[in-house]
Formats: structure tokens, C-alpha cells, sequence
């Protein structure tokens, strides 16, 4: 068996093959100059949007941003609240916090550690403007009981799939369902662009136009002089996008080599290690691989002297959080979850050899 370290994700090598592809797109870009929403911008976002099973992709500056123009773009604001799983990463809250909305924290289901409907429901008050569906871990949200909840109250679902490029769920792909969905394409994202960029996704053309113009200064559609909307700044880059439209093309693949390695851990992992659970009707797409397991400060111990990486996804549910303690919720399952939870090496190019190996680690930690 080897000895080798396992990388948690190694970047350089999901990229390496990809080298000439991205060399011949800068030398594009280079050429013609227009290195902020070049048409290459426009390439990226109609195959986006169509792999998303989507109308419309607008291309902006980062995942954070592209929840926080969704919720701009829908006049979310002081005054409403806006209903978000405990368990995400923080950049979730940033987006409600920062259009002046405030975010009401729900607890999450034991089996997938996902935004649980029922406790979304109880929610649900005279101010709530929206429901945040966080497709964590690259398994969707159980979708349908989600809108159920957002229907009967007449309220936004918003799908945040930045860990999830590909999903679905009952044949549907993230970004297809929601009100609209932000998308990230940070380096280590299942779609993960040389930089940071993000996406947001729709089926409402109108929505997709207003956004686009909230995230360029809110210039006017009748005339680049004119500014008709308190905008700002979150476009995409030319370079950005050629290198994204490269990287779609073997999305699916990479997702497939996710998905072996998931199963091959959960063959191989011993019992003591528990993977989270996938819902029958969800095709996960495995940003990562996350386990419970009781004695966890041992078992890193273990993965760092044996050189392989592991996160934590994430250690304080986002209502603990230093900046958060305005927000006094009790969430028993986020909570619990977060002392057992310990992210596995996961990526596209994974070998059986090395899945075994952190198997191996694991058997000789919990025995
Ligand atoms: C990465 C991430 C974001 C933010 O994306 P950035 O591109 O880093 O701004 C938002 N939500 C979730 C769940 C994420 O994992």
C-alpha cells in the first residue's frame, strides 16, 4: 500500500492538462484587448446557462456577489428577513447582511446536514422575503419540499449551488428551479475558474437584464451614459470566462471522477467513519467529502502525520460565529453535526490508490 501524502485538493494538477487550451485563450484575450466582458463573457454565459438547464448566466466578480445582486435584483432590503440554513459557508450571511436584509438561521436535516423544510416553514414570519437553498457539499437541497414551503407563503427560493456545478435533483440541475441561483467559480469549486468570478442563473430574461445592469454601475439600457440604478462593480473577466468555457467542457467528467471516489469510500471507509447521507432522488456532484466521526481531534492527528489533508465544512455553524452573536438561535442538530463533521481529500483526479490509503489511515485511527 502507499505511503504517499494525499493532497486534500491539488489545484496545479486538475488544471496541468488543461495548460495549452489556457494559453491559447489568453493569447485570444491579449490580442483583442477587451479584457472585462469580452465575448468570451457572453460564450460562457449562454453555455452556463444552458448547461444549467437555465434562460439566462450573467457573469459577475465572485459567488458572494452573485447571491448579493439576486437579492438586489429582487428589492430585498431593510425590513425583510431572509431564511438561511445554519450550516454554509459564510459568505451566504455576507450576501443578506449586506443588501441591510437580515438573515433568519434554520437548522439542518441529521442525515444530509441540508436546509430542513419543516424547520424553513416554522420560519416563515409576515417580513420573510426569501428562502436561501444552500446545495452544500455539491448534493442539492431536497428541492420539492422546498418550494412546496416557499409556494404556499409566496416567498423567493434562491438557490446558492457554489458547491454545487451539475447537481440535481429528480433529473433537474442546480439553477434550473430557483427564483435565480448564485453560482462561485473560486479556484477550488467543482467548475473552478483561474481566479474569482461567479454566475448567477435564471429563467426570468428581465431579471437576468436588471442584474446585469446592477453589477455594471447600473448603467441604463437605453444609453451607456445614463444611470438609471444605484449599481456597482462585480464583472467578469475575458481571461476568466475563456478559461471557464474550457473547464465546462469537462465538467461532467470531473464530476464522475467525484463520484467514483465518493463510492469508494463509502465501501472502504471503516465503521466507525460515517459518510453523510445522499437522497435517493439527488445526483450529488461531491465538492466534498464529508464524514462524521466521534473523536476528531485524534483522528486529524492522525491525517496530518500521515500527510493527508482534510477541512473541517464547517466548524462553527455561521450563527456561533464571532461576527454573527447578535443572533441567538439554538440549532441542536448544526450544532452537534459540527463537532463530528471532518472533510476527506476530494477531487476530480483522485486514484483508487489514494482513496485506500486515506481509508487505510482512518481503519489504523478509529480501529
Ligand atoms: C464559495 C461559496 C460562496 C461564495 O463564493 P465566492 O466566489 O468565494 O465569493 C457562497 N456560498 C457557498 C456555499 C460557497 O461554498
Amino acid at each position: 500500500m502507499s505511503e504517499q501524502p494525499v493532497p486534500f485538493l491539488d489545484l496545479a494538477s486538475v488544471n496541468g492538462d488543461l495548460r495549452a487550451e489556457y494559453e491559447a485563450a489568453f493569447s485570444t484575450v491579449l490580442g483583442h484587448g477587451k479584457f472585462i466582458g469580452g465575448p468570451e463573457v457572453g460564450k460562457f454565459e449562454a453555455e452556463f446557462a444552458e448547461y444549467c438547464q437555465a434562460r439566462a448566466a450573467v457573469g459577475c466578480g465572485n459567488g458572494t456577489d452573485a447571491l448579493e445582486l439576486i437579492l438586489k435584483g429582487l428589492g430585498i432590503g431593510p425590513g425583510d428577513e431572509v431564511i438561511v440554513p445554519a450550516n454554509t459557508f459564510i459568505a451566504t450571511v455576507e450576501a443578506v447582511l449586506y443588501v441591510g436584509a437580515r438573515p433568519r438561521f434554520v437548522d439542518v436535516l441529521p442525515d444530509t446536514l441540508l436546509i430542513d423544510p419543516d424547520a424553513a416553514n416554522a420560519a416563515v414570519n409576515k417580513n420573510t422575503a426569501a428562502v436561501i437553498g444552500v446545495h452544500l457539499f455539491g448534493q442539492m437541497v431536497d428541492i420539492d419540499r422546498v418550494l412546496e414551503v416557499t409556494r404556499r407563503h409566496g416567498i423567493a427560493f434562491i438557490e446558492d449551488a457554489a458547491q454545487a456545478q451539475g447537481a440535481e435533483f429528480d433529473g433537474k440541475r442546480a439553477g434550473s428551479q430557483g427564483v435565480a441561483t448564485g453560482f462561485s467559480f473560486y479556484p477550488g469549486k467543482n467548475l473552478g475558474a483561474l481566479g474569482d468570478a461567479g454566475a448567477v442563473v435564471t429563467q426570468d430574461t428581465e431579471l437576468a437584464d436588471k442584474i446585469r445592469r446592477i453589477a455594471d454601475h447600473g448603467r441604463s439600457a437605453e444609453s451607456r451614459f445614463l444611470h438609471d440604478l444605484v449599481g456597482r462593480n462585480s464583472r467578469m473577466d475575458s481571461v476568466l470566462a475563456a478559461g471557464l468555457s474550457i473547464k465546462l467542457r469537462g465538467l461532467d467528467k470531473a464530476n464522475a471522477g467525484r463520484l467514483r471516489a465518493w463510492k469508494q469510500y463509502v465501501e472502504e471507509l471503516p465503521s466507525a467513519v460515517r459518510p453523510v447521507s445522499t437522497h435517493p432522488k439527488a445526483a450529488a456532484v461531491h465538492h466534498v467529502a464529508v464524514v462524521e466521526v466521534e473523536n476528531r481531534d485524534k483522528v486529524c492527528t492522525a491525517l496530518d502525520e500521515a500527510g493527508v489533508g482534510w477541512g473541517l465544512h464547517y466548524k462553527t455553524p455561521c450563527h456561533l460565529d464571532s461576527a454573527y452573536t447578535q443572533f441567538t438561535e439554538s440549532l441542536p442538530v448544526v450544532e452537534a453535526a459540527a463537532e463530528r463533521i471532518l472533510s476527506l481529500p476530494m477531487s476530480p483526479n483522485m486514484t483508487e490508490q489514494q482513496v485506500s490509503r486515506v481509508c487505510e489511515v482512518l481503519r489504523g485511527v478509529t480501529g
